[in-house]
């Protein structure tokens, strides 16, 4: 496997009237080709802002790029103009949003939308970029193309803009997909819909996907490996199997307690993690969570955990993990 997205040590910050709001405080992971990494989190967790980051939308002022590097094969996109980025963004790397209206055009066709993407990135005459627009509607599921490609954004159901977006975001065979809670504004079976065809495009074409979300059970179905975000940092990253089966970073615990079962009403039964994510005007100075962590100890509060390895794959940012855990922990007790 080879690496074609290798974010280091990010750090994205937004100037505000109360002072800087530091978003993404040290985000480090690496994208492989042709696998699905998904990053989850709360909202507000700094999620959004590293994919907005990677794709360098994050726009100066109030955003600034504060520190770390986003190389995508080995170039870093971060020192890139804008010249060098329009080549990139779209055909090396799309995204898809929570919301189609936000990135589709409502004065302009649906056929003419996909059509400019394709004649802009591929040399391609207007007849075949139609004929590989009309494809691509094809192949993303919305019925009866040809009649679609000359509708506007409001003739089409959510879903289907939904679909449309995926298709223009595909329509240059993108090396990269990221993929912002493209299906949470969706109903369930659209849900299911839009992930089946987004693993289906990647077996095809070999895309690597960035999946951003909130829901696990998303998450369990399509990754490869997962990015668990809070407060701006990485608390935990692994295989599917890692998280999964061996979460180890007391959030991860606490977000796969307010996941659905199968079967379960989604609206039932759900734990959440009680508390809000602090302030990241202001930072806490030791670990971010833990004032909502059943476990913290008297260093938690102290000293602010580094990612470490567990294992070949697995990192985790917890004093839990530390060898003297044991030595914390009674401090806690014998300090009551
Ligand atoms: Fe909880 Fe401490 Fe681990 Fe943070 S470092 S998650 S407060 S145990
Ligand atoms: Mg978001």
């Amino acid at each position: 496997m080879s690496k074609i997205l290798d974010v280091r040590d990010l750090h994205v910050s937004f100037h505000t009237y109360s002072g800087e709001v530091k978003a993404v405080r040290g985000v480090s992971f690496d994208v492989e080709k042709g696998q699905t990494l998904a990053i989850v989190g709360e909202s507000g967790c700094g999620k959004s802002v590293t994919s907005q980051a990677i794709m360098k939308l994050i726009l100066t002022p109030p955003g600034e790029y504060k520190h770390g590097e986003v190389l995508y094969n080995g170039k870093d996109l971060v020192k890139m103009s804008e010249k060098e980025m329009e080549q990139i963004r779209g055909k090396e790397i799309a995204m898809i949003f929570q919301d189609p209206m936000t990135s589709l055009n409502p004065t302009m066709t649906v056929g003419k939308q996909i059509v400019e993407g394709i004649i802009k990135h591929q040399k391609l005459s207007k007849a075949e970029a139609k004929e590989k627009a009309i494809e691509m509607l094809k192949l993303v599921g919305i019925p009866s193309p040809e009649s679609r490609f000359t509708q506007y954004p409001h003739q089409f159901s959510g879903g289907m803009r939904q679909r449309a977006m995926i298709a223009i975001a595909l329509s240059c065979n993108p090396n990269v997909l990221i993929a912002d809670e493209p299906t949470t504004a969706l109903d369930v079976t659209i849900q299911a819909q839009i992930m089946d065809l987004m693993k289906d495009l990647q077996a095809r074409l070999g895309t690597s996907i960035i999946l951003i979300t909130h829901d696990l059970g998303v998450v369990a179905e399509t990754a490869d490996r997962v990015v668990v975000m809070y407060a701006g940092k990485v608390v935990e990253s692994g295989t599917i199997n890692e998280i999964f089966a061996e979460p180890r970073h007391p959030y991860t615990w606490g977000l796969m307690n307010s996941m659905p079962k199968l079967n379960q009403d989604r609206s039932e039964e759900l734990s959440p993690i009680p508390g809000a994510p602090p302030d990241l005007l202001a930072p806490p100075k030791g670990c971010a969570f833990a004032a909502r962590c059943k476990y913290a100890m008297k260093i938690c509060q102290e000293v602010d955990p580094e990612l470490t390895e567990h294992s070949k794959d697995h990192r985790v940012a917890c004093w839990l993990e530390h060898p003297m855990a044991e030595a914390y922990r009674k401090e806690v007790v014998e300090g009551r």
